[in-house]
């Protein structure tokens, strides 16, 4: 279970890779029809698809969307993720939810860090039971779920699903699967990848479109003087492992 981030692919645009072609097509196949689409088979994907990403022309990519279901990450992670603005978002409401936690590692998201550290992390968990205690207090009282919530320390876990199309996806994980990003959402980031990887309709456009963090779409670090020494060979390793699920 790790630290009870799950992450799935759970739907996206039925035949991905070939509407995408079939959208490539329409701009110099003086043959494009409507009805071109259903006769589009893997071969003519494999033939055109790589060499039109290879030319740069990425809008075809907004095509095919892909909706992920994100959960127990935290509210920390979640924030960044929707700073991204080409994508759709539904949240777990903390209006609507009432947090009724069984254990304080089920209800917020502890860094390994935090747990490395005997001492701090009691006193991590003392202080998020404390804010759980006030919480149910605010409600016994009387309060709302909308103002009880206010006590609640950003560690708190929380799910959210989201839609992005292939050229946004793109744009997320060149950001987030970079070891500059946070942990947090780079391992979002990462498993979002890895659930392409598994899936064999989508898996070929890791390659074709470079989906990725940014030294491997770009072939270099753009940010090389910040990273530790051995970063950029280790990203890519690590994405060479993915991309061959
Ligand atoms: C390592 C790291 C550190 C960060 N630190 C901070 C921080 O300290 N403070 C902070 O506030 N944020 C921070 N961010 C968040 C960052 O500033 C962006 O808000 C976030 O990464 C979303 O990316 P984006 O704006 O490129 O693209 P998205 O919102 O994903 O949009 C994709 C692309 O669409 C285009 N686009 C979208 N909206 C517009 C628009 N309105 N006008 C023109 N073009 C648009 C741009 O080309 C954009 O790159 C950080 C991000 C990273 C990866």
């Amino acid at each position: 279970m790790g630290n009870g981030i799950r992450v799935k692919l759970v739907n996206y645009t039925k035949k991905p890779l070939e509407t995408v072609t079939w959208a490539a097509l329409i701009s110099y196949w003086d043959e494009w029809e409507t009805e071109a689409f259903q006769r589009l088979g893997e071969g003519d994907v494999r033939m055109h698809l790589p060499r039109v990403l290879g030319y740069g022309h990425e809008s075809i990519l907004e095509h095919a969307v892909l909706t992920f279901a994100v959960e127990g990450c935290s509210r920390v992670c979640s924030h960044q993720l929707v700073r991204h603005r080409i994508a759709s978002y539904t949240q777990q409401s903390q209006r609507y939810i009432v947090l009724n936690p069984e254990d304080v590692e089920e209800t917020f998201v502890i860094p390994e860090f935090v747990k490395d550290d005997p001492e701090l992390l009691a006193e991590w968990k003392e202080l998020m039971k404390r804010s759980i205690e006030l919480y149910r207090k605010t409600l016994e009282r009387g309060g709302h779920q909308e103002d009880a919530r206010f006590i609640l320390p950003q560690a708190v876990r929380t799910k959210i699903v989201v839609t992005m199309n292939l050229r946004e996806l793109k744009h997320f994980l060149g950001l987030r699967a970079c070891e500059r990003a946070q942990w947090e959402i780079r391992e979002v980031a990462w498993k979002m990848l890895e659930e392409i990887a598994r899936n064999n309709e989508l898996r070929p456009i890791i390659r074709w479109a470079k989906l990725g963090p940014r030294c491997v779409q770009l072939g270099y670090c753009p940010e090389g003087e910040l990273m530790p020494p051995g970063c950029l060979k280790m990203t890519r390793k690590k994405w060479e492992n993915v991309a061959k699920i």
